[in-house]
C-alpha cells in the first residue's frame, strides 16, 4: 500500500505509540529520542518530535518549543550513551536533503571522530 504519510502509517508514530519497538534512550512530554537501527558511530541516536512533524521543512516559528527541546536534550543523550568527545547534529530535510523517513528527526552521532562535514564535489 502506497499514498500519504499520516500519522496512521507513520513508522515514528507507531513507535511512539509503542506499536513497533525502539531501544528508548530519552523521553518527555514533547520528544522522544531511540537508538538508529543502522547505526553508523558507537552513538547514533534520532530525536524525534512526538507530534507528527513531516520535515524541518514544514516548521515555522509555531514550532520553535518542539525544535528547541530537541536541540536542548541532544547534549545530555550524547553525555549519557558516553559521547565524551563531542557529537554532530544532523537533520536531513526534503528530497535534495536526503530525507527518507518523513516525520523530522534529528541524528545524534558520536561515540567516534565523525569525519569531514559533508563530501565536497
Ligand atoms: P533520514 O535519511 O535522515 O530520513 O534517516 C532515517 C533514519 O531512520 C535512518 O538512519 C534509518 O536507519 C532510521 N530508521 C528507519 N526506521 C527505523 C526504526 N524502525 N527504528 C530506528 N531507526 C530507524
Amino acid at each position: 500500500m502506497s499514498g500519504p504519510i499520516t500519522p496512521e502509517t507513520c513508522v515514528f508514530c507507531k513507535i511512539v505509540r509503542g506499536e513497533i519497538p525502539a531501544r528508548k534512550a530519552y523521553e518527555d512530554e514533547l520528544v522522544l529520542a531511540f537508538h538508529d537501527i543502522r547505526p553508523v558511530a558507537p552513538v547514533h541516536v534520532l530525536v524525534i518530535p512526538k507530534r507528527h512533524i513531516a520535515s524541518l521543512a514544514d516548521c515555522g516559528l509555531d514550532d520553535q518549543a518542539v525544535l528547541g527541546r530537541m536541540l536542548a536534550v541532544a547534549p545530555r543523550i550524547a553525555r549519557d550513551l558516553g559521547a565524551k568527545d563531542g557529537f554532530r547534529t544532523i537533520i536531513n530535510s526534503g528530497r535534495d536533503g536526503r530525507q527518507e523517513v518523513y516525520h523530522l528527526h534529528m541524528h545524534v552521532i558520536g561515540g567516534r571522530d565523525t569525519g569531514p562535514m559533508i563530501l565536497r564535489t
